[in-house]
């Protein structure tokens, strides 16, 4: 299963002058090419859903096979949301499976930011999830033409990190030294010297959003100081849509599936081109052996109650999967009743944590506290209650087969 700690792949990166490219990606065409630029060339990758595509599909639909993609690969992975815009969002991509989330209240006033910031990383954290900020304003939208979103570029400084990141508590941080997002007339002039200073300053993973148009060499100097997270998604955009056009004149007849023909094949051409030039190509091994796996946690609890009748226990269980699901780091909260009548236990709980720090922050969130204090304990007399660490799960339609 190698979904792997995104901290862990991005300080390999970062101590070893290479780059993980974190690819947006927006269908299951993307995401097959993406995974399987990453399988050819035995690359770590990041699969990146941004916030701002959500309109195109729908993120709780596309993540379960996100998941499964992530988990049947050899290659390790992570899973990060995106330019995420609030704190609902980072708490729903947690729990819907992301590993990884981007706060970004870059065009916030920086004390905003920070606030912002603060509480996002508080929670992720309390669920083993490490956060991307951002500081300084890269303008312009995946995708499109840059000219269409003039606005203006705001420098990130390094007196203005340093102080960023301690406050917050992130764990990478995207710059901006003057790349945009979306497709540029001619190459970006990119700040170094002010990359170079940034770096020496923070010492943790610096993150490039914006990087399709870059030259080869342009790549290499960002990952010379400090740059091991690249975001790309306008040039596999492109990619996909040439091909799109050229299926359309191929054949002016093509229905639906005639004209998204061979898109997995180009986004996978244009991706592991990337992997190859950003150095993380053949460095799947070393990653999957220096990173900690990416492993839920059961929480499992069997009980019996005493002085309430079997209604009043589905009323208990059932606000128990109202309120239970929305707690940072949950992934699934199931209930259940035993099928033997002479079962020991007849009543059980299962809650899947994303990771074992939730074990701890479930425990005391208040929504939690509410419901076990006042709902839950003082009928269940006798119970027992056991975190398991699910190692290697195996998944029906998770075995990899290589392309
Ligand atoms: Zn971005």
């Amino acid at each position: 299963m190698p979904l792997v700690d995104m901290k862990d792949m991005l300080h390999h990166a970062y101590d070893n002058g290479y780059a993980v490219g974190a690819f947006d990606l927006v269908s299951l065409d993307f995401l097959e090419g993406i995974t399987s630029a990453a399988e050819r060339c035995r690359a770590p990758v990041i699969l990146s859903l941004a916030e701002s595509h959500f309109d195109y599909f729908d993120f709780e639909l596309i993540m379960p096979a996100v998941e499964a993609a992530a988990q049947r690969a050899t290659v390790p992975m992570a899973i990060h949301l995106d330019h995420g815009a609030s704190m609902d969002s980072a708490v729903s991509a947690i729990n819907l499976g992301c590993n990884g989330v981007m706060v970004d209240a870059s065009h916030e006033p920086i004390p905003d930011n920070i606030r912002c910031t603060c509480a996002v990383v508080d929670m992720a954290h309390a669920c083993g999830v490490p956060v991307e900020g951002e500081l300084g304003y890269v303008p312009g939208v995946e995708g499109e033409d840059a000219e269409r979103h003039p606005g203006e570029i705001a420098y990130t400084t390094a007196a203005d990190a340093r102080n960023y990141v301690e406050q917050t508590g992130v764990d990478f941080l995207a710059v901006s030294i003057g790349t945009v997002h979306g497709r540029m007339k001619g190459a970006p002039k990119l700040d170094l010297q002010r990359l170079k200073q940034i770096n020496e300053a923070l010492g943790i993973p610096l993150v490039i959003h914006g990087g399709t148009g870059l030259s080869d060499d342009q790549f290499r100097h960002l990952i010379a100081s400090g740059v091991a997270k690249i975001n790309y998604y306008t040039a596999l955009s492109d990619a996909a849509a040439k091909q799109i056009n050229e299926n359309t004149r191929a054949d002016a007849s093509n229905g639906f599936t005639g004209l998204v023909k061979d898109i997995r094949t180009v986004v996978a051409a244009e991706a592991e081109r990337c992997m190859r030039l950003w150095g993380s190509a053949g460095r799947a091994a070393e990653v999957l052996s220096h990173c900690h796996p990416w492993m839920p946690v059961e929480h499992l609890i069997i009980y019996n109650v005493k002085g309430i009748d079997e209604t009043r226990v589905e009323t208990i269980m059932a606000e128990g999967r109202r309120v239970l699901p929305a707690i940072p780091g949950v992934r699934g909260v199931f209930t259940g009743e035993a099928m033997q009548d002479d079962a020991k236990y007849r009543y059980t709980w299962l809650v899947r944590f994303c990771h074992p720090a939730v074990i701890d922050s479930y425990r005391e969130h208040p929504d939690h506290v509410t419901f076990a204090d006042k709902l839950f304990r003082p009928v269940a007399g006798e119970r027992i209650s056991i975190d398991y660490q699910i190692v290697d799960p195996v998944i029906q339609g998770s075995s990899y087969v290589g392309h």
